[in-house]
C-alpha cells in the first residue's frame, strides 16, 4: 500500500448534490461509469489495498471504505470511495469493519506508518507486517499475503532489485536506466517495496 493523493471529486457528484438515489444499486449506470473511471485515474488502475494492477484482469471494485451496509450516509460520500481488486473488496474485507481498529486508508494515512514492507533474499519473498493494530487488522482480514500474490509480488520485486543492482555495476547503460525508473512508474504494481528496495538514488 502507498499513500495516493486524493483528487477532488468527480462532476458526478455536483450533479446529484442533493438528489442521491436511496441506495447504491439506485445510482445510474453512466453515473457510476463516471465514479469508477475517476477512481482508477486516482489510483493509477491499482488496488488501494494490495496495489495489484487490477484492469489486465478484471474489472475492480468501487470500494467503499467504511461499507454501505454499515454506513448508509457514506454510501455517496467522495471520501468514503477507494478502487480495490475483488479478491481485496469481496473475497476478503466484505462487510467487515471495526470503529476501534479501522483499515489503514490510503488516502488519509500514512501506510508507511503501520506496515513494514519487507523482501526476504533468502526465500526471494516480499511480504507485509503490520506495525501498529491497524496496520496488522489490514494485513491479517484483507489477507495481504496471501500465496499468489505473494508469488507474483516477489517476482517483480526480486526482479526490480536485479535490475538495479546491475545498473550499479554498469551506471552507464541507458536500457537498465530505463528498465530501473519505469519500475517507480506510479502505475507499476507494488510500489511500496520497489521504492524500499530498489531506490536508484
Ligand atoms: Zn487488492
Amino acid at each position: 500500500m502507498i499513500k495516493v493523493e486524493r483528487s477532488d471529486p468527480p462532476e458526478v457528484f455536483t450533479r446529484n448534490e442533493g438528489k442521491w438515489p436511496e441506495d447504491w444499486d439506485g445510482l445510474k449506470d453512466n453515473d457510476k461509469a463516471e465514479l469508477k473511471k475517476f477512481l482508477v485515474e486516482m489510483f493509477y488502475g491499482k488496488c488501494a489495498y494490495c496495489e495489484s494492477i487490477i484492469e489486465n484482469v478484471s474489472y475492480g471494485d468501487i470500494e467503499h471504505f467504511r461499507p454501505k451496509s454499515k454506513y448508509r450516509s457514506l454510501t455517496f460520500e467522495w471520501t468514503n470511495l477507494l478502487l480495490a481488486c475483488e479478491v481485496c473488496n469481496r473475497s476478503n474485507k466484505k462487510t467487515y469493519f471495526d470503529e476501534n481498529i479501522p483499515f489503514v486508508n490510503p488516502c488519509e494515512d500514512d501506510p508507511n506508518e503501520h506496515f513494514n514492507f519487507d523482501f526476504d533474499r533468502a526465500t526471494l519473498s516480499a511480504f507485509v507486517d503490520g506495525r501498529t493494530e491497524r496496520g496488522k487488522i489490514t494485513v491479517k482480514i484483507l489477507d495481504l499475503n496471501r500465496k499468489k500474490l505473494m508469488q507474483y509480488r516477489s517476482w517483480i520485486v526480486g526482479m526490480a532489485i536485479a535490475a538495479l543492482r546491475n545498473l550499479q555495476n554498469d551506471p552507464e547503460d541507458q536500457e537498465l536506466v530505463r528498465i530501473v525508473l519505469s519500475c517507480h512508474d506510479q502505475a507499476r504494481p507494488y510500489l511500496a517495496f520497489i521504492r524500499k528496495y530498489a531506490n536508484p538514488l
